[in-house]
């Protein structure tokens, strides 16, 4: 996708990822995604902020913690390529918080595999799956918890 025509249309709100080389993998992800898809996102952020389990999406917004999955990649950049794909379809998909009431499921996470890799990104999903494991359904109930630690 282009980006800059994304942050023209706004559907690329903000975009604050401080980390330059992180940001790097995130632009990386963001341009190799086939630009048909870009109309079927709906205005998205990304951040880097604390996030317990490396990663999560809430109200559309993506939220990325460098130093977590740094830790949980092991430094390996096709994972870190694999955990952003994943988290981008999550968005694309809607799979929002509004949406399903505050439920990702693991339909919600096969579902954002499957869609990361139809993107182009199959080798990097599985790298990603091989280093943080299949889903797991307390793994990504990332939204419950994290609504209720608004709480
Ligand atoms: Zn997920």
């Amino acid at each position: 996708m282009d980006m800059e025509r994304m942050r023209k249309v706004a559907t690329l709100l903000n975009y604050e990822i401080k980390d330059l080389n992180f940001k790097r993998l995130v632009d990386h992800v963001l341009q190799r995604i086939p630009d048909r898809y870009e109309e079927g996102f709906l205005s998205f952020s990304i951040y880097q902020r604390y996030s317990k389990w490396g990663a999560h999406v809430y109200d559309n917004n993506v939220y990325f913690d460098v130093k977590k999955l740094e830790e949980k990649s092991g430094g390996d950049e096709d994972v870190k390529i694999g955990f952003i794909a994943h988290e981008l379809a999550h968005v694309f998909l809607n799979h929002t918080s509004s949406q399903n009431q505050g439920r990702l499921t693991l339909k919600h996470e096969d579902e954002a595999d499957e869609f990361a890799s139809m993107w182009g990104f199959a080798k990097e999903i599985k790298a990603f799956r091989q280093k943080i494991g299949p889903p797991a359904v307390e793994e990504e109930i990332d939204i419950i918890i994290y609504t209720l630690s608004r709480c």
